[in-house]
C-alpha cells in the first residue's frame, strides 16, 4: 500500500463464509451488536518492533494466555464508527479521521501505543471492502465498525504492557434501542459516578463502561432506558449518559451542551452537531448545566427539548427525566422540532442526501 510505507495488509479470505441465506436473514433484522461479519482485522504491536502483521482474516475467537495483561488491569481502548450506504449506492465512513485521532488520545491516556491515523482508517476501509455484503437491508441500517486495542502481553506486573493487539470487527446494525420508542427515558444516578477529574472519562476505554453498568442496571430496574451521570465532585452538574452526550434546547432559542472538562467523552456526534448549529448561527453554548436547573426548567417549560447523541443512536430525544422524587416530562414528551431537524441534517450528511460542507464523509469507492 503506497501511502502506508511499512504496513501492508495481508488478506486471508474466509475459507467457509456464512451461507447466503443465513446472512440475508441476519441482515433483515440485525438489532445492535450481536451479528458480526465474516472477517476482522488484526495488527500486532511489540516494544522495539512497532506495528506489524496487519491482516484481514476470518472472524473468530482469540486465543489468549490467562495472564494476558488486559484481562487483569483493563488496558483497553476502543472506537465506534459507521459505514453508510450513500444515495449513489456506494459506501462511505463518517469522520474516520476524528475516530483515529480520538483512538490515539485514548491510547495515550491508557499508556498504550498510538497507531498511525492512516493505518486506522485503512484497516476500517479494508474490512468494509471485504465484508460489504454484510451491509444491513433494514431501514436506517448501517455497518458498525468497532476498532479496539488490548494489552496482549502475558504478564501480571503492573506497568504498561510491551505487546498489544489492535483489531477491527464489523457488525451490521439496525436500531440501537431495543424498543422502537422514539424517545428515551432517563434516570438520575446519585450514588455512583462515571468519571472524576483526572481520571479516564475523556478516554474511550472499556473500564469506563464497566463502572457504568451498576447505575445503568439501576435505571432499568426503575423502568428507565438510560442513566445520566453527574459530576463526581459536587454531584450537581449534568455530564452525559453512559455512552451518549446530551444537548438541551430552551424556549428562548438557546442550545446548551456540557463542556469538555476532562470527565466527558468528546463525542464526534456532539462535535458535528455543535458545528452544524454554529453554521446556522444558532445560539449554542458549551456550558455547565445543573440537574436542579434541568428539573426546574423542564417543570416551568423553559426547557423545550433535550436529546442524547452518539454514533450508535445518532440523535435520540429525551422524553422524561426521573429520580426518587418523581418524573418530569421534557417539552412535549416526544421528539422536539430542533431535535428532529438535527437528526435529519446529520443523517442526511452521513447518507449523502445533504451537502457535506465540512468534508466529513469519506467515500470508500465501492
Ligand atoms: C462513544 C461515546 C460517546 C459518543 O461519541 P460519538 O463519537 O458521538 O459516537 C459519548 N459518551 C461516551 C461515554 C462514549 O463512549
Amino acid at each position: 500500500m503506497a501511502d502506508n510505507p511499512g504496513i501492508t495488509f495481508e488478506r486471508l479470505p474466509h475459507p467457509a463464509p456464512t451461507d447466503a441465506a443465513a446472512r440475508v436473514a441476519a441482515l433483515a433484522n440485525p438489532g445492535f451488536g450481536s451479528v458480526f461479519s465474516d472477517h476482522m482485522v488484526t495488527i500486532d504491536w511489540e516494544d522495539g518492533k512497532g506495528w506489524h502483521d496487519a491482516t484481514v482474516r476470518p472472524y473468530g475467537p482469540l486465543s489468549l494466555d490467562p495472564a494476558t495483561a488486559v484481562l487483569h488491569y483493563a488496558q483497553e481502548v476502543f472506537e465506534g464508527l459507521k459505514a453508510y450506504k450513500q444515495a449513489d449506492g456506494g459506501l462511505a465512513m463518517f469522520r474516520p479521521d476524528a475516530n483515529a485521532a480520538r483512538f490515539n488520545a485514548s491510547a495515550r491516556r491508557l499508556a498504550m501505543p498510538e497507531i498511525p491515523e492512516e493505518v486506522f482508517i485503512e484497516s476500517c476501509r479494508l474490512l468494509v471492502d471485504t465484508d460489504r455484503d454484510w451491509y444491513p437491508t433494514v431501514e436506517g441500517g448501517s455497518l458498525y465498525l468497532r476498532p479496539f486495542m488490548i494489552a496482549s502481553e502475558p504478564f501480571l506486573g503492573v506497568r504498561p504492557a510491551k505487546k498489544y493487539k489492535y483489531l477491527v470487527i464489523a457488525s451490521p446494525a439496525g436500531n440501537y434501542f431495543k424498543s422502537n420508542a422514539t424517545t428515551v427515558s432517563i434516570w438520575v444516578c446519585r450514588e455512583h459516578s462515571r468519571a472524576a477529574l483526572g481520571g479516564t472519562g475523556a478516554a474511550k476505554c472499556g473500564g469506563n463502561y464497566a463502572a457504568s453498568l451498576v447505575p445503568q442496571a439501576e435505571a432499568i430496574e426503575h423502568g428507565h432506558d438510560q442513566v445520566v451521570f453527574l459530576d463526581a465532585e459536587e454531584h450537581k452538574w449534568v455530564e452525559e449518559l453512559g455512552g451518549m452526550n446530551l444537548f438541551f434546547v430552551f424556549a428562548d432559542g438557546r442550545i446548551v451542551t456540557p463542556p469538555l472538562t476532562g470527565t466527558i467523552l468528546p463525542g464526534i456526534t456532539r462535535n458535528s452537531l455543535l458545528t452544524l448549529a454554529r453554521d446556522e448561527g444558532l445560539d449554542v453554548h458549551e456550558e455547565r448545566y445543573s440537574l436542579q436547573q434541568w428539573q426546574a426548567d423542564a417543570a416551568s417549560g423553559k426547557l423545550v427539548e433535550a436529546f442524547a447523541c452518539g454514533t450508535a443512536a445518532v440523535v435520540t430525544p429525551v422524553g422524561t427525566l426521573a429520580d426518587h422524587d418523581g418524573e418530569i416530562v421534557i417539552g412535549s414528551g416526544g421528539p422536539g422540532q430542533l431535535t428532529q431537524k438535527f437528526r435529519d441534517r446529520l443523517v442526511g450528511i452521513q447518507r449523502g442526501t445533504i451537502e457535506d460542507k465540512h468534508g466529513w464523509v469519506m467515500k470508500l469507492g465501492f
